[in-house]
């Protein structure tokens, strides 16, 4: 499975999913219909299915619109909130199985950033995780319908994915993030390491996906509740500030919500 970055309205990412040899493919997080289609014409593709993350109108725009252009377009998207994912043909549970071009896939729900937030595992063949607005590189998306607990667990879940997992997420949002992740761990080499390669790549005008779950645990200040040099930043600035992993990371969302 070859997998594409489209950079989608300000700063949202679609995934196009295309099987090299048969020319089918699939689009994950579908913000708006036209430069998708242009890009399947473009590279000669047979779109045959969305695969939706959550709700927001910047991953699910276009979803009406290519269903209308794609007669039988499958539609998949999280069971949990039936009717606010456009389109929707497939309706998935927590853990269920899926196949689309030929390649098998694992719904994973995560909630938090929206109580419809799944993410899409795909195990074999270099295994690939579509994190949408919950797992970002370096960062984590903010808690509209969820409380930071909740956020922990859904992060964990994919923390607990194998190390070699490419993360491939909804926006690029990366050196803001690692701008922030410096702040609060300043002597972590990964993070100064990371920032200066992602300046590059975004003076370049690259895009800074994938990343992968080891990157992200070294990396990633929302699964690094535990980091001595992360807590010792938080306490300095807030001596009440409780010890508990919970403490630390809503202290360290609400930071992110401000910086
Ligand atoms: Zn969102």
């Amino acid at each position: 499975m070859e997998i594409v970055p489209l950079p989608l309205l300000a700063d949202n990412y679609g995934y196009l999913l295309i099987d090299p040899a048969s020319k089918r493919a699939a689009i994950v997080d579908c913000s708006e219909a036209a430069p998708v289609l242009t890009e399947v014409e473009r590279r000669g593709l047979r779109l045959e299915a969305v695969l939706s993350t959550h709700h927001h109108f910047d991953h699910v725009g276009g979803n009406e619109e290519l269903a209308r252009a794609i007669p039988g377009l499958r539609v998949l998207g999280s069971r949990a909130e039936l009717n606010r994912v456009p389109a929707l043909t497939e309706p998935l549970a927590d853990g269920e199985e899926f196949e689309v071009i030929g390649v098998r896939g694992r719904a994973l729900f995560i909630p938090a950033h929206t109580s419809d937030h799944v993410a899409y595992f795909f195990p074999n063949d270099g295994p690939s995780v579509f994190s949408g607005d919950t797992l970002f590189a370096a960062g984590c998306g903010r808690l509209f319908e969820g409380s930071p607990e909740q956020m922990m667990r859904s992060l964990g879940k994919l923390a607990a994915l194998p190390d070699a997992t490419q993360v491939w997420c909804g926006h690029e949002y990366t050196e803001k993030n690692l701008c922030f992740a410096h702040e609060l761990e300043p002597t972590n080499r990964d993070i100064s390491a990371k920032l200066e390669r992602v300046r590059t790549q975004r003076g370049a005008g690259k895009a800074t996906v994938p990343s992968t779950i080891g990157e992200e645990k070294r990396t990633n200040p929302f699964l690094r509740w535990e980091s001595p040099d992360l807590c010792s930043t938080l306490r300095r600035r807030f001596p009440d500030l409780p010890a508990e992993p919970v403490a630390i990371f809503a202290k360290t969302r609400e930071l992110k919500d401000q910086f």
